[in-house]
């Protein structure tokens, strides 16, 4: 599961400024829902137009759609961005109590327990 967890950290770091910030909005209202979460593939709803994010390992590479205009042309978009996030705080939350959704600074990464 750490594998594609990693791979979406590293392809978010390319995404563009503006899709990084309004990725993290959505992330941090709380917008994302994940409908599944599994080795293979992670799929989720963003709640920003009902826009459908699906990654997937195919040959060893990360590959991801969006139901979005820009995500259907390939773009890693806002949408990919906010999954992104919530993957991230899934991965590093561990044994720690669930971030409250209203958490408005999703880049702020807290290290006190
Ligand atoms: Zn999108």
């Amino acid at each position: 599961m750490q594998r594609i967890a990693d791979l979406i950290g590293i392809e978010a770091e390319r995404a563009g400024q503006a899709a990084l910030a309004r990725g993290g909005e959505l992330a941090g209202a709380g917008a994302v829902q994940l409908v599944r979460f599994g080795p293979p593939q992670v799929i989720a709803e963003v709640d920003d137009g009902a826009a459908c994010v699906e990654f997937r390992i195919v040959d060893e590479a990360l590959r991801w759609h969006c139901s979005c205009p820009e995500g259907r042309n390939g773009v890693f978009c806002a949408h990919c961005v906010a999954t992104a996030q919530s993957v991230r705080m899934r991965t590093d939350r561990k044994d720690s109590p669930p971030v409250p959704s209203a958490t408005a600074s999703v880049r702020t990464v807290r290290m006190a327990s």
